[in-house]
């Protein structure tokens, strides 16, 4: 499995040993993982700290060529919060664990113009080999999808 894909998953399997929803994601800049995060909702009792908003917030705040040569991994399709802020600091290229989650986010994504130059777009990885579910089984009350 992809290296990246798996660090990812790392923090899938943090975000459950807190009691949290495990979904995980890592921002990669030229091989490197630049910020790490999970869904940390329950944790915080956040309505925004998806996986991908928090390894962007761990990443820090970026110069805008660092967003758009960076890759984007994360153990469940982006949701519409998520896929905006992929596009607002235009990281062209997503690899997620699953994207059967949200369809439609991904169509948005792939019909940006010129969002994906390299024509990469969002490509699935696999999480099934790492033993852990992508997608929570069952989300608790409140949490809604992610
Ligand atoms: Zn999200």
């Amino acid at each position: 499995m992809d290296p990246f894909l798996m660090a990812a998953l790392d923090e899938a399997r943090t975000g459950r040993a807190e009691g949290g929803i495990p979904i995980g994601s890592v921002l990669v800049y030229r091989g490197e993982i630049i910020g790490r995060g999970h869904n940390r909702r329950v944790q915080r009792g956040s309505p925004i700290l998806h996986a991908e908003m928090d390894a962007l917030e761990n990443a820090g705040r970026r110069a805008a060529k660092v967003y758009r040569e960076s890759v984007l991994y994360t153990t469940l399709s982006p949701c519409a919060m998520c896929s905006g802020a992929i596009v607002l600091y235009g990281i062209p290229r997503v690899i997620a664990g699953e994207k059967r989650s949200f369809v439609w986010e991904d169509k948005w994504l792939r019909s940006r113009r010129g969002f994906f130059p390299g024509g990469t777009g969002m490509q699935l990885g696999t999480c099934r080999p790492a033993g852990l579910r992508c997608v929570p089984r069952r989300p608790g009350p409140g949490s809604a999808r992610q």
